[in-house]
């Protein structure tokens, strides 16, 4: 019987310990989800999804990929993208 009764502190600890496992796999999921969809952001603060379908600012050819990526057929990289909601330019680099 006596081997039943659990120490209140022991079980708080082992709250934290659980409580702090699960934070810290939800962080790694979520700084993996940001990078799976790799948003930018306007001006304005709107998203700006980077990962997609483009048109080649110079040869308009459809690509399909990361926005900052080089065309395949005339090897240009884009300075900047419209932003879908407000059409304020995104500029390239900081983050790549
Ligand atoms: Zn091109
Ligand atoms: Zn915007």
């Amino acid at each position: 019987m006596a081997s039943r009764h659990r120490h209140p502190l022991s079980l708080l600890i082992e709250t934290i310990v659980i409580g702090g496992q699960t934070l810290w796999l939800f962080g790694r999921w979520i700084i993996r989800a940001q990078r799976a969809a790799d948003v930018d952001f306007c001006p304005r603060g709107h998203p700006v999804p980077l990962v997609g379908v483009w048109v080649c600012a110079l040869c308009r050819a459809p690509l399909e990929g990361h926005a900052w990526d080089e065309c395949r057929y005339c090897h240009s990289r884009p300075a900047w993208l419209p932003c879908p909601s407000c059409g304020l330019p995104v500029p390239r680099g900081g983050r790549r």
